[in-house]
């Protein structure tokens, strides 16, 4: 069975789009495989938060994943910082990522955007170089991610093939995998941008009240066309409530389409918000449990600990490849 991994960062509160694009197809695959599930708190540190927030949002996350069904003891739950090996081997990985192909990469175009130059930290620029370190370090060859880190992975794997071809097989090929629906949940009051933890235009949170969420769906926007029906381009709006609601619910765009025939923006914004807090109220009320049990911060050291076994051995094949060793 193959290693699973993916990660989490602590920027801020979890959204819909991070539940449906991330977290709940973390609970399938924790079966298929070894599952690596990391709070990426160093890549936290790539944009100004205070220490607090930080550290808070790092527990929460947590506490998240184990409210989402994911089990301890088939995932591998753990910071990020409190395994070594991600800094040590991104030193080593950076000289084998240039500049050129970084500063192309879409994240950084977008949160870079309004920053001066002076104030964009190298740690913005040199994201790619340790989220490959992550990529690598547990011979993950599956990463579940929503659409928008496909480049980041497709640039890990650009990193080891060029490795590879220059120490031999040292590092594991990893694959991007998303969600056939709801890869890229969008915001609710701008359906043209991605739902994001960092940007709170259009967020519908994991923290939200059941009444909060369902007044931020029913003022979600749409358009004029009056006419439930996927068409991501004329209808974004429309088509984003779709993929939430066929994401949640296993129904097909077909099948809404064909619910909804006749009925107006209304009715349907009603049953999309339904489907949205029938499946949030339960996830809410564990998330509840979690936090009182005090569990999390043994979840973390334990999954540290064996997340630590295995990057170390990476890291040591890796320096040994290079020629980082004493004897
Ligand atoms: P930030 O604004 O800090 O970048 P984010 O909401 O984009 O926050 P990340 O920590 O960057 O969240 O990503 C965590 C995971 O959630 C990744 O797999 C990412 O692809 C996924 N994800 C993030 N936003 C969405 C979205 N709107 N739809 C689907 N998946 C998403
Ligand atoms: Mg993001």
């Amino acid at each position: 069975m193959d290693n699973i991994l993916s990660g989490i960062k602590p920027t801020g509160q979890l959204t819909l789009g991070n539940y449906i694009g991330a977290i709940k197809n973390f609970v399938k695959v924790q079966n298929e495989g070894e599952t690596f599930l990391f709070i990426a708190d160093l890549h936290a540190l790539t944009l100004p938060i205070e220490p607090n927030v930080l550290h808070d949002n790092s527990r929460d996350i947590a506490a998240y994943y184990l409210a989402a069904g994911l089990d301890p003891k088939k995932a591998n739950i753990f910071l990020q910082s409190d395994v070594p090996a991600h800094s040590e081997l991104a030193i080593i990985l950076q000289n084998y990522l240039y500049m050129g192909e970084l500063s192309r990469m879409t994240q950084f175009k977008d949160k870079s955007a309004k920053m001066k130059e002076e104030a964009i930290g190298l740690g913005l620029f040199a994201y790619p170089v340790l989220m490959a370190a992550d990529i690598v370090l547990y011979d993950s060859k599956r990463i579940p991610v929503g659409e928008d880190q496909v480049q980041h992975v497709e640039l890990a794997r650009d990193l080891v093939k060029r490795f590879n071809n220059r120490y031999g097989d040292v590092l594991v090929m990893p694959k991007a995998e998303i969600a056939k629906v709801g890869a890229r949940i969008m915001s609710l009051s701008d359906p043209t941008k991605k739902m994001s933890k960092s940007d709170p235009k259009g967020d519908i949170y994991l923290k939200d009240d059941l009444e909060v969420i369902r007044k931020k769906i029913m003022s979600a926007v749409t358009d004029m066309v009056g006419k439930v029906k996927y068409d991501p381009v004329n209808q974004p709006g429309v088509s984003n409530l779709m993929t939430i609601m066929s994401s949640l619910s296993g129904k097909s765009f077909d099948e809404i389409e064909k619910e909804f025939d006749g009925k107006g923006y209304g009715d349907f914004k009603r049953a999309v918000a339904d489907v949205v807090c029938n499946e949030l109220a339960p996830f809410k009320a564990r998330y509840e449990e979690v936090i009182k049990s005090g569990l999390v911060d043994e979840v973390l050291s334990r999954g540290a600990k064996r997340a630590n076994e295995i990057a170390e051995k990476t890291l040591k094949r890796v320096q040994k490849a290079v020629g980082l060793y004493s004897k």
